[in-house]
């Protein structure tokens, strides 16, 4: 097969870039490793808040930059902060003229969420919503002119003459080989989150004590085809996910809602101990990622009071409070604290003494002095003093990993001198560099995958203008 620009991974970050590259009027065919009319991948499953590390891309491209290299303690490059800073906006507005429908999400943050909202109903109810409705329009668009999606396409290698990557190689779901010379390749694989040898390697001891909160479709296939090809991978190490109930192993309907992190904002989490184990103030996607990298990722328990439950607990849609009893998960309730560490078979005297002393550290507003320490995120922590008390037996889950491919801020994958690799570009989830660090910093999936797979496709028009 032949074409100018060829796309692996027919996510949104894949369709972006193949439709802007089309309106440029190049021949562009995209790869699609499942074979079903709706293969299901992350962009299909998604919530659809187009944001930027929580704050609404309407905000001061300055105030976004200034916020990424923040929430990622300045691990981002900051070229590619300013890069999501100030094209979040344009890549949804050109999303918008393609026919991509957003509406208005019910918090300040949320001024793009896909439409038909996608957090209507419980389990992976995505038919009909947000992203499966976003990828279609895209596909049709291409398809309009003249580019196509290619289902049961794998793509294991890329091909080049030393200088330039010159297309791939591959294999179709029947197990015939096939390959594609282009111009250039643009990876959108979405990641290396269902791959367990490298969840081994880079992010958990123990991956199969992580929940998989995404479609399993990220096996890491272009970071090891761009390894291959002489490309410099970021730090692996950050996920994007939550907490869950640790029932969702068994309960689909558990997943991707309702997830704890603002029980555990306002409450506490501990370990099969009873011990606290990380600062619960940095949030969920923080304390995901400390219960993942952590020497034992199971056996966790989120622990909160009435205030808590009923408040922080009901504040979100799907909300745990009531939706994970609704829907068949462990919530323990007793009056006293060594009642409840009874039930969940921790030690009572060593829990309400580790209770005491944490609620006394908080009215005494010391609870940075705490080990680990306690400190205020976006929510007050509160003191766990009111019965009836709860427990919920909890796990991390994976939506994607947020380390990739080293890619500039127009998404041209880079070797390991920096220099970008002609003809190589990364873009959505395959991408590293912009989330992630010490603080596994998460500033939004839908807006890296808009903003790398419009700025991959506007460079490669711009080269192949001049060549
Ligand atoms: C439940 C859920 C809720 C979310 N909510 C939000 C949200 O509200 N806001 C937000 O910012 N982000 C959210 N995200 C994350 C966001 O959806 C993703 O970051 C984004 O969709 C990733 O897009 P992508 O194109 O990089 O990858 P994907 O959507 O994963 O697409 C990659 C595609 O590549 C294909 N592929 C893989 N390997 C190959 C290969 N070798 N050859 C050919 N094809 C291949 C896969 O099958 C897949 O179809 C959510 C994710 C989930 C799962």
């Amino acid at each position: 097969m032949q074409c100018d620009l060829v796309v692996i991974g027919a996510g949104v970050s894949g369709l972006v870039a193949a439709l802007r590259a089309a309106q440029g009027g190049r021949r562009v065919l995209v790869l699609e490793k499942l074979s079903e009319e709706r293969y299901v991948c992350n962009s299909r499953l998604t919530t659809g808040v187009w944001h930027c590390c929580a704050m609404d891309l309407l905000s001061e491209p300055e105030k976004l930059e200034a916020r990424i290299m923040e929430v990622t303690g300045n691990y981002a490059r900051l070229d590619l902060a300013r890069a999501v800073a100030t094209d979040g906006v344009r890549s949804v507005r050109w999303m918008q003229q393609a026919g991509v429908r957003f509406m208005k999400g019910p918090f300040d943050y949320q001024s793009f969420v896909l439409s038909p909202p996608a957090l209507t109903a419980q389990g992976r109810q995505w038919e009909g919503r947000g992203g499966d409705v976003m990828l279609r329009t895209l596909e049709a668009e291409l398809a309009k002119l003249g580019g196509r999606v290619l289902r049961g396409h794998r793509a294991t290698r890329l091909d080049g003459n030393g200088e330039a990557i010159q297309g791939l190689s591959g294999k179709t779901a029947a197990g015939a080989s096939f390959s594609v010379q282009a111009s250039a390749v643009v990876i959108a694989d979405g990641g290396f989150q269902a791959n367990t040898q490298l969840l081994q390697g880079a992010v958990t001891p123990r991956p199969e004590a992580i929940f998989q909160r995404n479609a399993r479709t990220g096996m890491g296939d272009g970071l090891a085809m761009a390894r291959d090809a002489g490309a410099q991978i970021t730090d692996l190490r950050g996920f994007y996910g939550h907490v869950l109930s640790a029932d969702v192993f068994d309960n689909d309907k558990l997943w991707p809602y309702p997830y704890l992190d603002y029980v555990i904002g306002a409450g506490l989490i501990v370990d099969r101990h009873g011990r606290r184990f990380t600062d619960e103030g940095r949030g969920g996607v923080a304390v995901a990622n400390a219960m993942g990298a952590g020497e034992d990722p199971s056996g966790k328990i989120v622990i909160a009071d009435s205030c808590i439950w009923n408040e922080s607990g009901t504040q979100r849609l799907l909300s745990p409070n009531p939706t994970l009893v609704n829907n068949g998960g462990t919530l323990h309730r007793a009056n006293s604290i060594a009642e409840l560490a009874t039930l969940c078979g921790l030690d009572p005297s060593n829990l309400v003494a580790m209770i005491d002393t944490y609620n006394a550290a908080l009215k005494a507003d010391r609870g940075l002095e705490l080990s680990p320490p306690r400190s205020a995120g976006r929510q007050k922590p509160v003191p766990i003093e009111t019965a009836p008390f709860y427990a919920i037996p909890a796990c991390a889950g994976i939506t994607y990993t947020m380390g990739g491919i080293a890619i500039n801020a127009a998404a041209q994958a880079l070797a390991v001198d920096d220099s970008p690799i002609a003809g190589l570009y990364a873009v959505g989830c395959a991408a590293g560099g912009l989330e992630g660090g010490e603080k596994c910093g998460y500033v939004g999936g839908l807006v890296k995958s808009s903003v790398t797979g419009l700025r991959a496709a506007e460079h490669f028009l711009q080269v192949s203008e001049q060549s």
